[in-house]
């Protein structure tokens, strides 16, 4: 497996191509903004999904004009599709493939209603529940304080070792973030 990340839009949404590097099946994770900063970087592969953590705009932006071009179906948890309806919904323990690739779903609402994490061995795609040093807010709608506190123990549970990939910012580790306090 290995990923790229294209930082997009004015929140400089990190948008993630994650792909097998043996048969270039890949998915785009949060397309926020600006498709044709992401387009290049998908020229080389065939995108079999495109995935977004959360329902906010700063994670979907580009959404249409990347489906457009690629064909490929949205997933998403049912639990943000108050804008639009996913061609596929993902919920807890689902796997995505693609190539040798698999990637779970963890369900982890808080920030949203429909806030989803992808873990691969080593790898957690965090979307805006977790950063680097802190959470994803929950006084937006649909956000809770309650939900988010369930949402980081179960963070906590995964390798300490394993690499954390948020909507924003710069990458961190479960290990650090449980040093910091930041899961509870
Ligand atoms: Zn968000």
């Amino acid at each position: 497996m290995k990923f790229k990340t294209v930082k997009v839009g004015n929140l400089r949404t990190n948008c993630y191509i994650i792909f097998d590097e043996h048969n270039g099946e890949g998915v785009i994770v949060d397309p926020g903004d600006e498709a044709a900063k992401i387009l290049p970087e998908i020229a080389e592969l065939k995108v079999r999904y495109i995935i977004i953590t959360h329902g906010h705009p700063d994670h979907f932006g580009a959404l249409d004009e990347l489906k457009k071009k690629t064909g490929a179906p949205l997933l998403m948890n049912s639990g943000d599709n108050w804008f639009f309806n996913p061609d596929r919904t993902i919920k807890e323990g689902d796997e995505i493939s693609f190539g040798r690739v698999t990637l779970k779903v963890l369900q982890t609402p808080g920030h949203s209603r429909g806030g989803v994490c992808l873990y691969a061995p080593g790898y957690l795609f965090s979307g805006d529940t977790l950063f680097a040093g802190t959470c994803g807010r929950t006084d937006l709608p649909g956000g809770s304080a309650e939900a988010m506190a369930k949402s980081l123990k179960k963070l906590a549970q995964l390798p300490g070792e394993t690499m954390v990939f948020p909507g924003h910012d710069e990458f961190t580790t479960i290990q650090q973030e449980k040093e910091r306090g930041t899961l509870g």
